[in-house]
């Protein structure tokens, strides 16, 4: 129709409007010797199309604008109703998220860490869990990210660290001798300068010792590089815990940086272990894994083994750690609990 050929004529306009202001803006500033980027993103929307008022259309651009954002630093993006559905499902998740955590419907599973030589039980890794309203077992990888953005993680980190030593104290109490646990802390978390008195605290409270715990941070955390960060790492460590370094090998932490952090392991990303034995690339990068962990004298251990040949490949190149569903899948508390009990005493 009419109207519609306008639109469209509209629409380009609009676009080429948006790309000479990209254009403009992303030319370098100089300022004080040193050239500095600007990155900028631009939301558009059309009346009467997307909606009919002046608050209305704003939100909308405002949509198409974070939508922008995140799709890439700069650019720009028409507002379409995908951008309100997605909207709505993560205000859904968010909403299930709040109600899970206070109707005590999350739960911390447990995968066992294996030593690859001689298949013994090393430790295990606290997985987050959501039982969902349908009854449906939700994985963190819808939540967390949600969980980040909306600052739940906070609360919600507390809650695993406070269950995970509520069910250590358990084991212990039970007299069953309890393998080290490796907790997840997201790097959102690590924005919360009183990350580690909180984390003192909850040990202190649970009255478990803390040695026997490991927390796993993502290369992310360490990506700024930034001084507050080797603080707060520090401080945690002090703590009597040690820190291990997760998904290894994803990010782009920098080795001179890596070799300051107060980290005992590094673990390699499944990624690299499901495809070692298919590509010659993967195979060398968790060559290169475990040697770097060697000269820095760290621990290593190799995630999503799925394959006995995986172990035997790893266990060729010097691993003698890792998980997978090879051996175990994250379990729920009672079932590694009953793994606990059936164990050798140490
Ligand atoms: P991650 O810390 O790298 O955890 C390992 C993930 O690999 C887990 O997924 C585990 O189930 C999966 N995995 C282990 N072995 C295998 C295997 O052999 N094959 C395959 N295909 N997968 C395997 P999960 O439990 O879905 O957790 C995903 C991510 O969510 C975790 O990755 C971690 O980054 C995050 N996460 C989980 N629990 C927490 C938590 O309590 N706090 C925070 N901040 N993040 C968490
Ligand atoms: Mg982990
Ligand atoms: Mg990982």
């Amino acid at each position: 129709s009419w109207s519609r050929g306008l639109g469209d004529v509209y629409k380009r306009h609009m676009q080429e409007l948006a790309e000479r202001i990209i254009e403009e803006l992303s030319r370098p500033i100089l300022w004080a010797g040193r050239s500095w980027p600007l990155t900028c993103a631009i939301g558009l929307t059309t009346f009467p199309a997307d909606a009919r008022n002046a608050d209305d259309l704003l939100r909308c651009a405002d949509l198409a604008m974070y939508q922008a954002k995140r799709d890439d630093t700069t650019g720009f993006r028409f507002y379409d109703s995908s951008i309100h559905q997605r909207l709505r499902r993560k205000t859904e998740m968010e909403i299930e998220l709040r109600e899970a955590l206070s109707e005590g419907r999350l739960a911390v599973f447990y995968q066992p860490l294996l030593s690859l030589d001689t298949g013994r039980i090393i430790g295990a890794e606290a997985l987050l869990r959501l039982h969902g309203r349908d009854g449906r077992l939700v994985l963190p990888e819808e939540f967390i990210p949600i969980a980040e953005e909306s600052g739940l993680i906070d609360p919600i980190g507390e809650w695993v660290l406070r269950q995970a030593c509520a069910d250590v104290k358990d084991w212990l109490d039970q007299g069953l001798s309890v393998p080290r646990l490796a907790l997840n802390v997201s790097a959102r978390q690590f924005r919360n300068p009183d990350l580690s008195k909180q984390v003192h605290e909850i040990f202190a409270d649970a009255n478990v010792p803390t040695a026997m715990f490991e927390l796993e941070i993502t290369e992310s955390v360490l990506l700024g590089g930034e001084e507050s960060i080797l603080d707060l790492l520090q401080e945690l460590r002090d703590t009597g815990l040690t820190l291990t370094v997760d998904d290894f090998g994803t990010g782009y932490s920098s080795l001179s940086y890596l070799r300051r952090l107060p980290v005992a392991k590094l673990k390699i990303d499944r990624s690299f272990v499901s495809d070692m034995l298919k590509s010659d690339d993967a195979a060398a990068i968790v060559d290169a894994i475990i040697s770097l962990s060697k000269s820095l004298r760290l621990q290593v251990l190799a995630e999503g083994i799925e394959q006995q040949a995986q172990v035997d490949f790893l266990l060729s190149m010097g691993c003698v750690e890792g998980q997978g569903f090879h051996f175990f899948k994250p379990l729920p508390a009672e079932s590694y609990t009953s793994l606990l009990s059936d164990l050798p005493v140490a």
